[in-house]
């Protein structure tokens, strides 16, 4: 069988094991997947926090002896309902080129393209001339990785262990101008959520002016938030992806401005990643409607570039508010994280490309959000961890509604693209 098909056939195998996180139940779908790699040559190994719950680290060849590219990828889902799906979430089921089920994008078709390509190497006779490749599967994503990623980098430290790491977060093309652009994940944002407090006096709220009512004081800073955000703040990675999109990183206005002439699309992505973000999301006051509140508090969602933390994320809350009265209090400290986009990944991953699309050209890109890769980027200070899962014929504005909602599916074919991908970047980086 082509690795195509191999690929995709383990795809609906992984679909048909429902792994919805909670409650996961990821044994079954992990036992099958050493069945496979155990077949090919692979020594695996399953630890987990849970017996029900396992995860799975497959290795091929020697750790100690030169580089590991780990192969990373997570096995639960997040749930669905069939009443929403054309077809059965856990069918698998392969129509119109596609195949549909919860997972299909997010993320088994990775782990089948993964497993495919790592156990096709294996089988064919390969062996890393240096180093090893490390086929690592994960429980518990999608609830935190308390129990997957977490807890693996942390107790079985030594073999989770990679210098170099794909993991999921990025590479469906992205139709951009005339170009075709495939975004790899070199990062993930910070959270640095915050409250706002007012304060005043309490009273009755039949008499208003004999109070000092602390939501009416909150209502000003909110339109704050509507009229701005803070001034752009560009990291490397953001002046990287900047420049591979023709547009000047000195002035990051007006390279947004011209991003949006060139397909407002592409904007909506960029712009999150130029600097520091706030969205209010919640306010409350008083308990009780006939009670004047002595104190209102707005609470604000808070993303921050990687390599910047809690001193940029003020600097930019005092911007957009300015003086007053009101108090900053951090309620969540998270920093973002990073790997650099150049080095022997990057370059593989360059050279492999236009073997698949002649016209593609790699760019650099980060999520606003969290993934697996912030616990090994945090375990192992040195590794280059990407995420990338390529899909040539589905692009990234076809693909995004389908992670978590209804009716996910995948071209077949990009399974296929992904693995072939998989195979060549471990073969040009362990020889
Ligand atoms: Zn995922």
């Amino acid at each position: 069988m082509s690795l195509d098909n191999q690929a995709v056939t383990l795809l609906q195998e992984l679909i048909r094991f429902n792994t919805v996180n909670l409650p996961g139940n990821e044994g079954p779908a992990q036992a099958h997947i050493a069945a496979i790699l155990e077949g090919a040559g692979f020594v695996v190994e399953q630890h987990g926090a849970e017996v029900d719950r396992p995860n799975l680290v497959a290795t091929l060849g020697d750790p100690t002896s030169g580089p590991v590219l780990g192969l990373l990828s997570h096995v639960d889902t997040v749930l669905a309902d069939p009443a929403d799906w054309t077809h059965d979430p856990w069918s698998g089921d392969l129509h119109d080129g596609f195949v549909w089920g919860r997972g299909a994008i997010d993320m088994k078709s990775q782990t089948a393209a993964e497993v495919a390509a790592a156990a096709e190497l294996a089988s064919g006779g390969w062996r890393p001339e240096r180093g090893a490749l490390k086929v690592i599967v994960v429980a518990d994503e999608e609830r935190g990785g308390n129990l997957g990623a977490r807890w693996l980098v942390r107790e079985q430290h030594e073999l989770a262990r990679c210098d170099f790491l794909l993991n999921e977060g990025g590479g469906e093309v992205i139709p951009y101008g005339g170009e075709r652009l495939y975004g790899v994940c070199c990062g993930e944002k910070g959270v640095f959520r915050f409250s706002v407090t007012t304060r005043g006096t309490a009273g009755h709220a039949s008499m208003p002016t004999l109070s000092d009512n602390a939501l009416l004081k909150a209502g000003p800073l909110l339109e704050r938030f509507a009229e701005s955000q803070p001034d752009p703040q560009l990291i490397p990675e953001a002046k990287a992806l900047l420049e591979a999109l023709g547009a000047d990183p000195s002035d990051p206005r007006a390279a947004l401005e011209s991003v949006v002439a060139t397909d407002p699309r592409m904007a909506a992505i960029v712009s999150p990643l130029l600097g520091v973000t706030m969205a209010p999301t919640r306010i409350r006051a008083s308990e009780q409607i006939n009670v004047i509140p002595a104190r209102a508090v707005i609470e604000v969602d808070c993303r921050v570039p990687p390599g910047l933390g809690e001193q940029e994320a003020l600097a930019a809350a005092n911007q957009v508010l300015g003086a007053g009265e009101h108090e900053i209090e951090f309620l969540e400290k998270v920093p973002g994280n990073s790997s650099a986009p150049e080095g022997e990944l990057w370059d593989a991953i360059g050279e492999w490309l236009p073997s698949e699309d002649p016209a593609g050209k790699a760019i650099p890109v980060m999520l606003p959000g969290y993934t697996d890769s912030v616990a090994f980027r945090e375990a192992y200070p040195e590794i280059t961890a990407y995420g990338f899962f390529p899909q040539t014929n589905m692009d990234i504005y076809e693909t995004s509604p389908l992670v978590h909602g209804a009716d996910e599916r995948i071209d077949a074919r990009d399974v296929g693209v992904a693995a072939r991908c998989y195979s060549a970047v471990a073969r040009r980086l362990l020889g």
